[in-house]
């Protein structure tokens, strides 16, 4: 899913101009909660999501839905998520700014409390918010390692709530994100920038304190006047430098950040588009509803599921995020036949290494169980299944401990926490060398923001 990008990103890298085509989505997102409560669907029509939300979920949970959405304006509006090139501020900063103690408060309940503090004000009641209370829930903590009531998950929900003050909706790109990366490269080599790909970088080659130039695993140098990593801080500093290039600081506060990655992903190729069956048999009559959104338990078992997870067990209830991308873009399959993902959550990335494989199986299983509940079809329908867990992302992507984000969602790592050096958002106790990826201000997801960030950083600071 694509996130809408900031105006400067799209005006800068000019992706449809270099080839990307943009997918919208009738329905964006569904999320089914479990037996008994009704689904939510999200729709880029906003008269027939008022509909949706007003005549199968009630005037009470649309209107806890707008308040939740209008507590979130102003926090998120702080975290600056959308805004590209700016430099973030310190959680302190942004509470001594706040303009009244209410502002006040509302920003320590972001920072401090837990998903559920949030979400029990607009949503309390546990039976006919059921269905809100599991999605949010999800939403704050699927990138994180916390559980919906654990201090500090608050934070993650209203990030993933802020809005991107240009607008837009989230869309598909046509062939998979990685077209993204496509037309990123043509846009390069238009402007005469030469790109190398699969191309392994051993170390970061370092000449009186500054970084110099990289040397790749054949043993080739290129030298450069910058050098830019798009690791994040435990790859760049423990792996690509030797220990007496680093600040013993730097070091410490390095292997202070919290990685890990608490998840499976699982590809599947399909002989057929699988239906709704049971009590969500209705849904079927909009093939839309079959793109893709989540599966959530309630809140308490999500919170189980995290405490099973910490004690190295396979959870209860696993939440699941899935998507059948050829719903909207039959490019991706053969006529009739279909792909899908899923991503669960709660694999318990802390268990022995011994025991990781075997966890990883039983928890694709438990994955492809949650999924057939809803669509009872979805296992017989499977020609083929690749499962990932994070460990795999760790080996074939570099990226510490399996973590996507490059440091999770957790408050005291987003921010100015990203940052290493005081007044800069990318510059590293290293001269000459920046970070450019999700580690930096405003972290994960794919909105370019921390390679555009950096690049005007790099400009303004090394290249004018
Ligand atoms: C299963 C899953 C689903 C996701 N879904 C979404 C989604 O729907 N929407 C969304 O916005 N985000 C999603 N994300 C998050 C998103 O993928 C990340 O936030 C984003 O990729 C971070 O981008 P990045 O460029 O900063 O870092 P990365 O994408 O991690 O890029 C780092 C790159 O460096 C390469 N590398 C590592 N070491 C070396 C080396 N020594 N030499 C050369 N190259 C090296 C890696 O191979 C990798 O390509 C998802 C993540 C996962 C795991």
């Amino acid at each position: 899913m694509l996130f809408p990008l900031a105006t400067e990103v799209t005006e800068a890298l000019d992706f449809e101009g270099n080839g990307a085509e943009f997918i919208d989505l009738p329905v964006m997102a569904i999320n089914l909660p479990n037996p008994g409560a009704k689904p939510l669907l999200f729709y880029s029509n906003r008269l027939k999501q008022l509909r949706h939300l007003l005549f199968d979920h009630g005037p009470r949970a649309m209107l806890g839905f707008l308040k939740l959405m209008r507590f979130c304006e102003y926090p998120a509006a702080v975290m600056d998520r959308f805004t590209a090139g700016h430099l973030p501020k310190t959680i302190e900063e942004l509470l001594a700014e706040a303009p009244s103690v209410a502002a006040r408060d509302q920003l320590k309940l972001v920072f401090e409390g837990s998903a559920m503090d949030l979400i029990e004000k607009f949503f309390p009641d546990p039976v006919k918010h059921q269905t809100f209370r599991a999605l949010l829930s999800f939403a704050a903590i699927q990138s994180t390692y916390k559980g919906p009531y654990t201090p500090g998950s608050a934070f993650c929900l209203v990030y993933t709530m802020a809005l991107n003050g240009s607008g837009g909706l989230m869309r598909r790109v046509k062939g998979g994100m990685g077209s993204l990366s496509e037309a990123l490269e043509r846009s390069i080599v238009k402007y005469e920038g030469e790109v190398r790909l699969k191309q392994v970088v051993k170390r970061i080659v370092v000449e009186e304190g500054r970084a110099v130039g990289v040397e790749l695993r054949n043993g080739e140098i290129l030298r450069a006047r910058v050098v830019l990593s798009n690791l994040d801080k435990p790859a760049t500093f423990t792996r690509l430098l030797s220990e007496e290039n680093i600040p013993p600081e730097l070091s410490a506060e390095v292997r202070a950040i919290e990685h890990k990655g608490a998840w499976v992903h699982l590809l599947f190729k399909l002989k057929g588009l699988p239906e709704y069956g049971g009590e969500w048999e209705g849904l079927n009559h909009d093939r839309y509803a079959r793109f893709g959104g989540a599966m959530v338990p309630d809140p308490d078992q999500m919170q189980a599921s995290y405490d099973a997870c910490g004690r190295g067990e396979l959870p209860s209830h696993v939440p699941i995020a899935f998507q059948i991308p050829t719903v909207v873009d039959p490019s991706l399959a053969p006529e009739g036949a279909h792909i899908a993902s899923a991503y669960g959550f709660f694999f318990p990335c802390d268990a022995p290494d011994s025991e990781r494989g075997k966890l990883r199986d039983e928890m694709a299983e438990q994955v492809i169980d949650r999924i057939s509940r809803y669509m009872p079809s979805f296992r017989d329908l499977i020609v083929e299944r690749a499962v990932f867990s994070s460990d795999h992302f760790a080996a074939m992507h570099g990226a510490t401990n399996g973590d996507f984000t490059h440091g999770l969602i957790h408050p005291e790592q987003m921010l100015a926490a990203r940052a290493l050096v005081k007044g800069s958002a990318h510059a590293t106790p290293i001269a000459g060398l920046y970070l450019c990826g999700a580690s930096c201000h405003p972290g994960p997801g794919v909105t370019f923001l921390p390679g555009y960030g950096c690049a005007h950083e790099v400009l303004d600071k090394e290249l004018r």
